[in-house]
């Protein structure tokens, strides 16, 4: 850098932090909606990005959003202000940072303004910035996931994230459950929950063959074949053997080729596994867990849940009256005021082979017998139109549940748990754990899963074996189910699907 240009950055530098202060002091417009009384005629400084300017001969509205909040803070500047032709010019999208005082205006729509002393373009935007004014379409939001979180509406489902992700572990703290980090990398291929992503970093177009001609993983990084996780569970298993009460909470992997608006390549789950809790505990401890954190989202996060209900009423006008959903409040509340209903699947089997939709063939997949898996049509009917209300099923057939479920005195049921809810079906899968040693080595030999690759998962039920349960929550279908979006993709910032890793 010439010497000339050096002093120039030098006291530009200077220059912002004499007349602006630091970006500490920066107050956050959500504050300023929340406490307007406090700042009424005070001097603060904001930062933020414009979302709409408009002037006129000698002075001018920018509207500023700071992702603090989905109201924004509206500023007007005049012509008093050096840089006013500047000013003039700022293109949505812009960051600025501006200094000013907050003056009540009880004639306009909105409580108060700030009038600006100084507007300071941190980063100026240019007319083709992707967000204007205009409504966009989710779709087409997806396809700028950069910068969609520059939206209110994902600006509020990430909020809700956020503190969601937050009660989770006060849940789990409050009740004594340990925090377990379980290992997202594994060499063991049968969890039974799908399809796995390898992780290797063999060559592969030159990968190093054994004598029959099969990839040779020996000479892989670890020694051996390894895949992303589908679940935490086995590990969280050993870890309840050892600490009594855990959770995890972490990153999920699963390659099948579901392309739904409830599935996501990766995608986050809690799984809490508990030693001495049998099927009743573990679904006590569902119910307990999905109250405490949709009385939370209520408690913490009503600005933003107002605005997402509203957002969903205005996206509803369009369809039919009978298949609009419940308001959002009210539906959270719902859920609060009722205890689940708690049936077998052999019960369900038969609610859904009686049913309307399946003698009038509405179903995709008719319901024609016991053993049958259940589609996410018939979960949602069972919860929203003949129990209204979230259903707890237990009792499935062994043949469609995982080898490691604690197998029923009949012989032919698991004592599994899948908790459903309306909109989702099921958000949560579970089960108390076969602690029986030989059970458990009888059921993998019939599955065709090999003892020596489970020996250390085996080891558990050899040396104090108890027993116990757990189940996993997808926190992507929690958050559908609380922010009323309809689209898993759009509850995690970067989502990953079927031919989709963008950002
Ligand atoms: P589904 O039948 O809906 O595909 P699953 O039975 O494969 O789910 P589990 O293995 O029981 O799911 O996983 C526990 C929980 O994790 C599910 O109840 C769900 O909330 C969540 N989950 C499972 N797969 C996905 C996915 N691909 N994307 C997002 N969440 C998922
Ligand atoms: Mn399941």
């Amino acid at each position: 850098m010439r010497p000339a240009n050096r002093m120039r950055a030098g006291s530009d530098r200077a220059r912002r932090s004499v007349r602006i202060g630091k970006i500490m002091e920066l107050t956050d417009i959500r504050e300023l909606h929340r406490e307007k009384d406090v700042y009424i005629g005070k001097e603060i400084t904001v930062g933020g990005w414009v979302r709409n300017n408009r002037d006129s001969k000698n002075f001018g509205f920018l509207v500023i959003n700071d992702g603090t909040f989905f109201e924004p803070l509206q500023v007007v500047y005049g012509d008093g202000l050096e840089n006013f032709q500047e000013i003039c010019k700022i293109n949505v999208g812009a960051a600025v940072v501006i200094r000013g005082t907050i003056v009540a205006t009880p004639e306009a729509k909105q409580a108060f303004e700030m009038q600006a002393a100084e507007v300071i373009v941190e980063g100026p935007s240019t007319a083709d910035y992707p967000l204007q004014k205009k409504r966009h379409s989710f779709e087409y939001l997806r396809t700028i996931s950069h910068l969609r979180a520059r939206t209110n509406t994902f600006q509020a489902v990430f909020r809700v994230r956020s503190l969601i992700a937050y009660a989770i572990h006060t849940f789990f703290m409050e009740r004594g459950f340990v925090y377990v980090h379980t290992p997202l990398i594994t060499s063991s291929d049968c969890e039974g929950a799908g399809e796995m992503f390898r992780v290797t970093t063999l060559d592969p177009k030159n990968p190093p063959l054994t004598e029959e001609g099969e990839v040779d993983f020996r000479q892989d990084f670890f020694g051996k074949a390894t895949n992303l996780t589908v679940s935490g569970q086995l590990e969280g298993e050993l870890g309840a053997m050892a600490l009594g009460k855990i959770y995890t909470f972490g990153p999920t992997f699963r390659a099948e080729n579901s392309n739904t608006t409830r599935h996501l390549s990766e995608f986050w789950m809690i799984e809490p596994e508990a030693a001495f809790y049998d099927l009743d505990d573990n679904m006590d401890l569902a119910e307990d867990f999905l109250k405490y954190l949709i009385r939370y989202a209520l408690d913490n996060c009503m600005d933003d849940l107002k605005f997402l209900s509203a957002r969903q009423q205005e996206e509803e006008k369009n369809k039919k009256a009978e298949e609009r959903s419940m308001e959002l409040i009210e539906k959270l509340n719902f859920v609060l005021t009722h205890s689940f209903e708690r049936v077998t699947y052999t019960e369900a089997i038969e609610i859904l082979k009686n049913s309307k939709p399946n003698k009038n063939g509405k179903f995709q997949y008719p319901v024609d017998g016991w053993g049958v898996d259940l589609q996410s049509e018939h979960e949602r009917y069972l919860v929203e139109k003949h129990f209204k209300k979230p259903v707890i099923l237990t009792g499935y057939p062994k043949e469609i549940k995982a080898f490691y479920m604690k197998q029923n005195p009949d012989g032919k049921t698991v004592a599994a748990m899948d908790v459903l809810f309306p909109q989702i079906g099921e958000i949560i899968g579970g089960s108390q754990r076969e602690e029986n040693y030989d059970k458990l080595v009888a059921r993998m030999n019939e599955v065709g899963i090999s003892e020596e690759s489970m020996s250390y998962y085996l080891d558990t039920r050899r040396f104090g074996s108890a027993v116990h349960s757990g189940f996993g929550l997808g926190f992507e279908r929690l958050l559908l189910f609380v922010t009323g979006m309809g689209n898993i993709r759009d509850v995690i910032p970067f989502p990953r699907t079927p031919k989709n890793a963008e950002f």
